[in-house]
């Protein structure tokens, strides 16, 4: 008989678990005011699913962890590092590794090195700390993404695709010698997870070629690109996910990575470059920053998980079922008609906070508002990607994102599926309520980062 419907499922079975203590409502609403109304402040204790991220919170497997006994960790020429290295080489493809402690070390060692003072990097939407190393290396970033990834409405496939007739006029008004790079990252995290076609990427190394403009690929979750190109792209769905990473980071120049998303690690990151100049500048700054160049500010047991990590994350099962889950929420979420960034993404839910309260304006945070009202409700843990993320213009005026959302970021091979059917209850309760509930106001602001740390009070 033929199979009419085969269910996502894990490629694994569970072996250890952790247990979680359930709150009460009056045990919420203590811990969210004590937090500022910011989740990011809310200890891990008194949050039941946590949603916050999907950085450094995936399950590692028993291989993982068996690797993390095999820990070489002598300060110079730690055994894992040449792991890593070779793991890098075959899997991505990139020539040259530095390791660093995570994704921004990388950022701010590859932004000091190619970023003057003056200097424009054009990019597929900016990402926080990305944007943050570009400015403080002198350097000002400029959105190229195509118009379709800043509405949330839109379907199209490949929403993290590139404008070139954006890239072309910043070419024309300042000049290919003032582009060090453009950034280009896979699955557009800001966007939510939205990923970018091979044709587009195809098209922008032959553009940039012309101009002779580096591409640097923010490869921070390929894999779950991949997959999108996978299923989405004319030509690929015999192609494994491996040949697709390849392929990507063929038509790129050099990558910076937080290992902690894709790469099914705790903690980690690297830098990877095909060129050797650019390498060796890298080899002489990390040990300022991170440590020396076999380590980066790692363990050697932590880079061993790292490499075995990421001949897991290409896996054509474990991405299926990862990205299956995601996709899983997001039809549980639409059947309760709460408005989500389409399509889903490929690392989370994006709520759409304008449509969910659209009586608060978004200078009252709604979807930071949002964000408190679900952990209040079952103790789910979620974060704003809004005005309160996006921050302030170097002249001090708030940025106003398109986009206000709260993200519900789902951690690799961590929550089951009953997980997701309580996150979507709870999120259709508050549905329900949404008009009886008011926006907020910033009683704290930090200079960097602001989300991270802000505090609020409630109108
Ligand atoms: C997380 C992330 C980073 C930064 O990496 P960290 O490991 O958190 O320092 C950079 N780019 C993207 C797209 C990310 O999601």
């Amino acid at each position: 008989m033929k199979n009419l419907k085969r269910s996502w499922a894990e490629p694994y079975k569970i072996k250890m678990v952790e247990l979680l203590k359930m709150t009460t409502a009056p045990q919420r609403k203590k811990a969210l005011r004590e937090a500022g109304y910011n989740t990011f402040l809310l200890k891990s204790d008194d949050v039941y699913i946590d949603l916050l991220t999907d950085s450094g919170t995936s399950a590692m497997s028993d291989r993982q962890w068996a690797g993390m006994m095999m820990g070489d960790e002598a300060y110079a020429g730690s055994r894992n590092f040449y792991h890593l290295e070779k793991v890098v080489q075959e899997t991505y493809g990139y020539k040259y590794l530095i390791p660093t402690h995570q994704g921004r070390g990388a950022e701010n060692i590859l932004s000091k090195i190619l970023i003057k003072n003056g200097d424009i990097i054009p990019g597929n939407m900016y990402f926080t700390t990305t944007r943050l190393h570009q400015e403080l290396a002198g350097g000002r970033f400029e959105d190229i993404i195509i118009d379709e990834a800043h509405d949330a409405e839109n379907e199209f496939p490949f929403k993290g695709n590139v404008n070139l007739a954006k890239l072309d006029k910043l070419i024309k008004k300042y000049g290919a010698a003032k582009i060090p790079y453009i950034s280009i990252a896979t699955s557009v995290n800001m966007a939510g997870g939205q990923p970018i076609s091979l044709a587009n990427l195809k098209e922008l190394r032959a553009f940039t070629k012309k101009h002779k403009i580096r591409i640097i690929h923010d490869m921070t979750r390929v894999a779950e690109n991949a997959y999108f190109i996978q299923q989405k792209e004319k030509g690929y769905n015999k192609k494994s996910i491996k040949e697709i990473v390849k392929e990507i980071n063929a038509y790129t120049d050099g990558c910076t990575m937080s290992a902690k998303k894709d790469a099914l690690v705790n903690i980690g990151g690297f830098l990877a470059v095909n060129e050797w100049d650019v390498f060796e500048e890298a080899r002489n700054m990390v040990v300022v920053y991170e440590g020396l160049h076999t380590y980066g500010g790692l363990a050697g047991r932590d880079m061993e998980a790292m490499a075995i990590g990421i001949g897991e994350s290409v896996s054509d099962d474990h991405i299926r079922a990862r990205v299956g889950q995601v996709i899983y929420l997001g039809n549980k979420m639409m059947d309760y008609n709460i408005p989500i960034v389409k399509p889903i993404g490929g690392h989370g839910i994006f709520v759409d906070a304008k449509k969910f309260l659209p009586h608060i304006p978004q200078g009252n945070f709604p979807a930071q508002t949002l964000a408190a009202e679900l952990y209040l409700d079952a103790g789910v843990r979620t974060m704003e990607r809004g005005i309160v993320s996006a921050g302030r213009k170097a002249n001090g005026d708030n940025y106003f994102p398109k986009l206000e959302l709260v993200r519900f970021t789902i951690p690799r091979r961590v929550y089951t599926q009953a997980h997701m059917d309580v996150i979507a209850e709870s999120t259709a309760n508050v549905y329900e309520r949404r008009n009886k509930i008011k926006g907020m106001k910033m009683v704290y602001e930090p200079k960097y980062l602001r989300f991270f740390q802000a505090r609020f009070e409630k109108l």
